[in-house]
């Protein structure tokens, strides 16, 4: 049976002190060896440029407590990484507040939307086949996953496991939401391991998550090992029943984690959250029609998406083609072209194009809010 430990945690002042209590809820000793002289990748949820009170991502006070806890148990050396929605550009980082911790504390912040990734497949996966990983979760002996207590328009809950998608390199990411997101999460969780999850319930996101929501004010933490039961306990606060939740089920059934678990700290009935609930929870069959229309909905999306160039406004400058993590561009001839079969959507190039010569065109563009998550 897994161990989840929650606790109330009414102001950031305190969340020093409830991180502690969760440490030594979960077993000190086994909390320590995860970080004594090791890598460490902090994960935290920043898949959108919102402020900390939105409580979209992971709330600045949480990420520097961990990397606190981190210091004080002799982490060798401590990494912050993440990818934001596809779509969302610009100073997310700076904007969710969680460059500013990383600078304060000298730790190396990490954007995975413009990292190497490396190619992970699975050949008996529910859905997602293979997938392009952050290099840097191979670089690391231990991966502390960071998500945000959320509930999601779709799929119920935006929590441990989903906030794994974060590791998926640009466009990848977007995969899922034409694959399905319940059976490609359970099979992200099979490729990368989380090894402690730390759930920020500071703020938090009620209603229609993962972005688009509203602060739910859940004053919580929740820690534990293994990501299917912290997403069981976050889910009964919410008011759902785990049982209808597929995403969780799948990744129970493929053997990520355990439903199992015991509760340590303060009782699941001592808090009285009212959250307003996401669209599925509202209309379930509405629910189930945009599952499977969203699917070909998002499969044609893909299809139809594609890196174009303004011929006109192109200088021939090479940036995109030495910022291209997948060497998917080439000049030849006076032109630029990008190759499709090896793009990845990371839209690494239309950050340094300084004439905005190179664009995605097609669906995604406009339809970009649906692909938050
Ligand atoms: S970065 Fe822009 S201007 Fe430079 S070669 Fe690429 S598309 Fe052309
Ligand atoms: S062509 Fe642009 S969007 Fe495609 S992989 Fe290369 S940098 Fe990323």
């Amino acid at each position: 049976m897994s161990k989840v430990a929650l606790y109330h945690c009414d102001t950031v002042d305190q969340i020093p002190q409830r991180l502690q209590a969760i440490v030594e809820s979960l077993g000190a000793e086994r909390v320590s060896a995860l970080f004594q002289g090791k890598k460490v990748l902090l994960k935290p949820n920043v898949c959108i440029d919102h402020p900390p009170e939105k409580g979209a991502t992971t709330h600045p006070a949480v990420l520097d407590a961990v990397i606190r806890l981190a210091a004080d148990l002799d982490a060798g050396t401590i990494i912050v990484g993440d990818g934001a929605a596809v779509g969302v550009k610009g100073r997310i980082f700076e904007r969710t507040g969680i460059q500013a911790v990383c600078e304060k504390h000298g730790v190396e912040l990490r954007d995975f939307n413009r990292a190497q990734g490396r190619r992970v497949q699975l050949d008996d996966a529910l859905a997602l086949k293979e997938a392009t990983i952050a290099e840097t979760y191979f670089e690391v002996d231990t991966v502390v996953n960071l998500p945000v207590f959320k509930t999601n328009m779709l799929f119920w809950i935006s929590g441990a496991l989903k906030n794994m998608k974060g590791l998926l390199v640009g466009m990848e990411k977007h995969k899922p939401h034409y694959l399905g997101v319940p059976q490609c999460v359970a099979d992200l969780n099979r490729m990368v391991r989380q090894d402690l999850v730390i759930m920020d319930g500071i703020v938090g996101m009620m209603g229609d998550g993962p972005a688009a929501g509203e602060p739910a004010n859940a004053r919580l933490l929740i820690g534990g090992f293994d990501p299917v039961a912290v997403d069981e306990v976050a889910a009964r606060l919410m008011g759902f029943n785990p049982a209808r939740i597929p995403m969780l089920r799948l990744a129970e059934k493929v053997g990520v984690g355990s439903s199992r678990c015991e509760v340590l700290g303060d009782p699941i009935s001592s808090f009285k959250l009212r959250l307003e609930k996401p669209t599925v929870a509202k209309n379930r069959l509405m629910g189930v029609l945009f599952d499977l229309g969203g699917r070909f909905f998002f499969r044609k999306v893909g299809e139809a998406s594609r890196m174009v160039i303004d011929a006109e406004k192109c200088t021939l400058c090479g940036r995109c083609q030495t910022m291209c993590p997948f060497g998917a561009i080439t000049i030849a001839d006076k032109m630029v072209s990008v190759d499709m079969h090896k793009c990845e959507f990371c839209l690494c190039c239309t950050e340094v194009c300084k004439t905005e010569a190179i664009h995605l065109e097609g669906l995604l563009v406009r339809k970009e809010s649906f692909l938050r998550g």
